[in-house]
């Protein structure tokens, strides 16, 4: 009997804890004189996949994160200067509203993305490549995570978010801040 109760009571530690998911709204956004082509969609949607698949295979306990609907939207005037064009696409949380624009300015008010946590809002400019997947798993960290940045250290809120990308890495300080610690300590090499 009390070997059942055990094997009973394992088994409910054990249970995954069920997590709903969070729905993903994705603005692509034009600028008055941009075209968002269906190729650079395509390949910012293949980017944000690439962000929730990294937060979803590493996160301790991972929040399911669907991309529900897409569209697109034409934004006039200084599109950086208050993000007023984006209120009448909010979502509100729990869903997430990522606006995706399509601009030749290198920066946006010096980022390559903002996000605003409470109201479950991403803006990021469309690149290439990973950084565009690397800036938004970033943006995922803040949002979906609640992760402030970490200064002091390689990881996807930290120091180099494409290398974390690339190589598939949390870092020590956020992981520890999703209640998983490091259990590996990095030596530094001694040189003789
Ligand atoms: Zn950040």
């Amino acid at each position: 009997m009390m070997r059942i109760l055990l094997a009973l009571s394992l088994a409910l530690v054990c249970l995954p804890t069920h997590t709903s998911a969070r729905m993903i709204r994705i603005v692509y956004v034009e600028p008055a004189g941009e075209t968002f082509t269906a190729t650079e969609q395509a390949a910012a949607r293949a980017g944000m996949q690439g962000a929730i698949d990294f937060w979803q295979a590493l996160a301790p306990s991972p929040v399911p994160l669907l991309i529900a609907s897409e569209r697109t939207i034409t934004a006039t005037g200084d599109i950086f200067d208050t993000f007023e064009w984006s209120r009448a696409y909010f979502a509100g949380p729990p869903d997430l509203t990522i606006f995706v624009i399509d601009s030749s300015h290198p920066l946006m008010r010096d980022y390559l993305a903002q996000s605003q946590t409470a109201l479950g809002l991403i803006w990021a400019l469309r690149g290439a490549g990973d950084d565009f997947a690397a800036t938004l798993a970033h943006e995922l960290g803040h949002v979906v995570y609640g992760l402030p940045h970490v200064y002091d250290e390689v990881g996807i809120m930290g120091l180099d978010p494409t290398w974390a990308y690339q190589h598939q890495w949390i870092g020590c300080a956020s992981l520890a801040s999703l209640g998983r610690p490091c259990r590996i300590v990095w030596l530094p090499v001694v040189r003789g």
